[in-house]
């Protein structure tokens, strides 16, 4: 049975939830607590009374204790990477490289914690100076969703951490598993009881909990457009800091003087990795007329190779979608696209395999047309709609006609195309000849219109989520 960690202690659940694997539901990850009110109401009032030393903790002790967590991750890569892969789904060598990126973050995160910037100003105002310094924001909230069950967290955590900041960690339900064994490498980081808490439960009771509490200073949220929408409206009422990142429907343009190879892997590894399971998945694949038939014939044929089962087995590239809702949504999406009128080139169909697992073939609609709703909805599985475009300015008017805005992509090989793209994409982030999904750990993450709220994530622009600004007066 795992707890809670709640002001230093393991603490016992409201209930405990059994955690079965996507890849064989036989397979039982293990018994994990999950939080009522009453231990949201404990870790909240832990992390309030936490917070008011450890905003004055050196940075030194921040930096050691984020180092040390960092190492222990990384040591433990292989064992967390299992973990992960039974829980969520992803293949072994993604998982394992998910907790790399976990414990390069953590680790990049210590460093941070020793650079934290001021400025000192000339007043207008002889004998006067200003002072303008970074000061923590006080107790954060940190709420994650179930596709990256230890990066995610690791990218709100350590930033929080290392810039003076009390946590509160609720994971998705789906995947306690992977915050259970991060909170357990962080309890022995030497932090002090209140300053980082594991609080797992429902959504609608710990996470609302959270999201409505004063003495919650800022909400960190990743996941649905739909959940983030509520949280944003909560925020605001009380007037708490708050960040969103949601979800994406991003674009990957092939013009017909792209290099083939390199848009076939592009389309490929950015739809269908991860089971499609990521914000960043380019579902929408635009492609010019003149390369058209050779670029779907050279996706289906490599759609052929890919081997999709169970996320331990060895070679396997894609592994089962994470629950039966999600499976049941990205059917429902598929029978849509058929309905619409969308051909189905490949795959769509669920798959046995030897054990009990949710197994999709990858989907791939061509010849489809932009006002369908699977070309607009974001689903969330392994289903990519190829989308013919006349030329270049078609195709960059079709990428920038969605309501998201998190990742856009270019296959060129025109530096003319590829600059005009970078500057006329509507997206937080554009990728050109490299497939969408797939981001650096210390470079800021996060998109425009309707994906992102607030202040950019991970990296060099987490400072301006996690840290508030002071500006001081002193006459000298
Ligand atoms: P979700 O259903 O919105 O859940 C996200 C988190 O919100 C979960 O921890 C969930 O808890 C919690 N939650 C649910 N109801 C809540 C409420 N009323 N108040 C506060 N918290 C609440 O999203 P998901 O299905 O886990 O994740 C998939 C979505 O995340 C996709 O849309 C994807 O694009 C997006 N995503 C975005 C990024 C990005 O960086 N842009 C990265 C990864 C994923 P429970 O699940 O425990 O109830």
């Amino acid at each position: 049975m795992k707890k809670l960690w709640i002001n230093g202690e393991w603490t016992d659940g409201a209930q405990y939830t059994t955690v079965r694997s996507p890849s064989d539901r036989a397979d039982v990850v293990g018994d994990y607590a999950t939080a009522g009110a009453e231990q949201a109401e404990a870790a909240i009032a832990a992390a309030y009374q936490a917070s008011h030393s450890w905003r004055h903790s050196g940075v030194q002790q921040r930096a050691d204790a984020l180092d040390l967590i960092g190492s222990e991750i990384q040591a433990r890569k292989t064992e967390l990477g299992t973990l992960l892969a039974r829980e969520e789904g992803k293949t072994l060598p993604e998982a394992i490289g998910e907790v790399g990126r976990a414990a390069a973050i953590f680790k990049f995160f210590a460093q941070e914690a020793l650079r934290i910037r001021g400025d000192k100003l000339a007043s207008v105002r002889p004998g006067i100076e200003v002072d303008v310094s970074r000061e923590p924001v006080g107790v954060v909230g940190i709420i994650a969703p179930w596709n990256f069950p230890i990066a995610i967290p690791a990218w709100k955590v350590a930033p929080a951490l290392a810039f003076g900041n009390t946590v509160l960690l609720k994971p998705a339900e789906l995947v306690p598993a992977s915050s259970w064994a991060l909170t357990e490498i962080i309890s022995r980081a030497g932090l002090p009881p209140g300053v980082f808490n594991l609080v797992a439960g429902p959504g609608r009771v710990v996470g609302e909990a959270m999201v409505n509490d004063r003495r919650v200073d800022a909400i960190s949220f990743t996941g649905s457009v739909t959940t983030g929408s509520r949280v944003l409206a909560a925020c605001a009422a009380r007037r708490a800091k708050v960040q969103l990142e949601m979800g994406g429907k991003n674009p990957l343009v092939v013009l017909a003087d792209s290099d083939l190879d390199v848009a076939v892997n592009a389309a490929v590894q950015g739809s269908f990795y991860s089971t499609g399971q990521r914000c960043t998945a380019s579902s929408r694949i635009i492609v010019e007329e003149a390369i058209y038939g050779r670029f779907v014939a050279a996706v289906t044929d490599k759609l052929q190779q890919l081997r999709v089962g169970h996320a331990l087995h060895t070679g396997i590239d894609i592994g089962p979608v994470v629950d039966q809702s999600q499976l049941d949504q990205d059917l429902r999406y598929i029978q849509i696209a058929k309905d619409e009128g969308a051909k189905l080139a490949f795959g769509g169909e669920r798959l046995q395999r030897d054990t009990d697992g949710y197994f999709l073939n990858p989907a791939l609609f061509v010849d489809c047309d932009p006002s369908m709703r699977h070309t607009r909805e974001e689903i969330f599985g392994p289903v990519a709609s190829v989308i013919p475009a006349k030329n270049y300015e078609h195709a960059l008017q079709l990428a920038n006609d969605t309501e998201f805005g998190l990742t856009a992509g270019i296959c060129t090989t025109s530096l003319k195309y590829a600059t005009h793209f970078r500057r006329h994409a509507r997206a937080g982030m554009v990728m050109v000849n490299v497939p969408t999904a797939g981001v650096d750990y210390h470079v800021p993450f996060g998109g425009t219109k309707g994906s992102s709220y607030g202040a950019r994530e991970q990296g060099s622009a987490a400072v301006e989520f996690f840290t508030t600004m002071k500006t001081a007066y002193i006459a000298s």
